[in-house]
């Protein structure tokens, strides 16, 4: 009986204190630590499959066309999704974006009358919208759902639709469904 209460003094104590880490649990740690610092400098070439993405400034961006399940069902035999016959057209012609823009616009019960040239933060707006619409041809995404669109077609609609100072904070590639919908 005595045993057992001294048994359960040092199971107080060794629950009172952090106990020490075996050799093999400090490696373990370490290999985990350089894991994790190797994925966020992942570098392009690691990532990107299409060979036409560029670097994003988060990890969650980091997504190549070839990559994406929302993308892969429309790339067809092609290596890029920005090769794909449609792509220009539906996503970075201005008269199609104008058009998509006044359709969001009574989509959302806005009033008033389109601008006559939209200007590049709108026309990449749509642009991003036109090709979130145009990917899972009609099928529900989900409420609430994030969809990262790949790099390389970020890196074309900037391009396109270029913001002075190259400052896109305002809106980054990783996108709130409901910011484009509703
Ligand atoms: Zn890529
Ligand atoms: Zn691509």
């Amino acid at each position: 009986m005595e045993n057992e209460s001294i048994q359960n003094q040092l199971g107080l104590v060794a629950h009172n204190f952090e106990p020490e880490l075996t050799v093999q649990e400090l490696e373990d740690r370490n290999r985990a630590a350089l894991a994790s610092s190797e994925a966020v400098v992942q570098t392009l070439e690691e990532w990107c499959e299409c060979g036409n993405c560029q670097e994003m400034p988060s990890l969650e961006e980091n997504v190549c066309c070839k990559g994406s399940d929302l993308v892969i069902p429309n790339l067809e035999d092609h290596n890029c999704i920005a090769l794909q016959h449609s792509y220009d057209t539906l996503i970075l012609n201005p008269d199609v974006l104008a058009l998509a823009y006044i359709q969001m616009m009574m989509h959302k019960g806005q009033q008033g009358r389109a601008p006559e040239e939209l200007s590049n933060r709108q026309s990449r707006l749509v642009a991003y919208r036109q090709f979130i619409c145009w990917m899972p041809k009609g099928e529900k995404l989900g409420k609430g759902r994030r969809v990262v669109i790949p790099s390389c077609v970020v890196k074309d609609i900037r391009h396109s639709f270029p913001e002075n100072n190259n400052d896109y904070t305002g809106f980054q590639a990783a996108i709130d469904v409901r910011e484009l919908f509703c």
